[in-house]
C-alpha cells in the first residue's frame, strides 16, 4: 500500500514518480493481453496471454515507460492484483495508476476511453511521449494510438511500432 506523505495529494505523488520515466504507456487488458477466444479462454484478467506480456516487456525494456492503466478492469482490484503476478517488467515500479471514469452520455465506449486518457496527461501535467494500446478504435489516425486486433492481441510487430514511435 502506498501512504501518501500529509499534506501531498495523490497527484503530487505521482508527479514525483512521473520523473523516473521517459514515457508512457496506457494500457488495455482484453484484446490486448489476452486475446478473445484465445487458449487462456479470454477475455479476462486471469487470462493474461505469457506471450503477450513477452511483447509488452519488449516494449517497456526498450523504452524505460510508466504503465497507466485505460481498460474496463481497472475499477477492479483482483484485476489489478492478476496484472502485478502477469510477469510484467519492473509492474511495480512502472504502475503509476488507472484512468478516471469519465461519465458515458452518448454510450461510445471508445470515445470516452480516449477522454479519460486526456483527462489523466491533463490532470499529471503530462506533456512528453505517450503512447494507447488498445483493440478498440479509440481515435483514428492520431500517431500515438496503436490498435490491437482483438482476437489476436499484442503482436511483435505492433510492440515495435510503439518503441519506435516512444523512443522519436
Ligand atoms: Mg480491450
Amino acid at each position: 500500500m502506498i501512504i501518501f506523505p500529509a499534506g501531498e495529494s495523490r497527484v503530487d505523488a505521482i508527479a514525483s514518480r512521473l520523473d523516473q520515466f521517459q514515457c508512457l504507456l496506457f494500457l488495455d487488458i482484453d484484446g490486448v493481453l489476452n486475446p478473445y477466444g484465445g487458449p487462456g479462454g479470454g477475455p479476462g484478467p486471469d487470462a493474461i496471454d505469457t506471450e503477450m506480456v513477452a511483447h509488452l516487456n519488449h516494449i517497456l525494456q526498450n523504452t524505460n515507460a510508466g504503465i497507466v492503466v485505460s481498460s474496463g478492469w481497472r475499477v477492479s482490484h483482483s484485476a489489478i492484483r492478476a496484472m502485478a503476478k502477469a510477469g510484467i517488467d519492473q509492474w511495480h515500479t512502472r504502475f503509476l495508476g488507472v484512468t478516471p471514469s469519465l461519465p458515458n452520455y452518448t454510450g461510445d465506449h471508445s470515445a470516452v476511453r480516449w477522454k479519460e486518457i486526456q483527462k489523466w496527461l491533463q490532470r499529471n501535467h503530462w506533456e512528453g511521449r505517450f503512447a494507447v494500446l488498445d483493440d478498440m478504435g479509440l481515435i483514428s489516425e492520431h500517431p500515438a494510438f496503436f490498435q490491437t486486433e482483438e482476437e489476436v492481441g499484442l503482436t511483435r510487430e505492433i510492440a515495435d511500432q510503439v518503441v519506435k514511435h516512444l523512443q522519436t
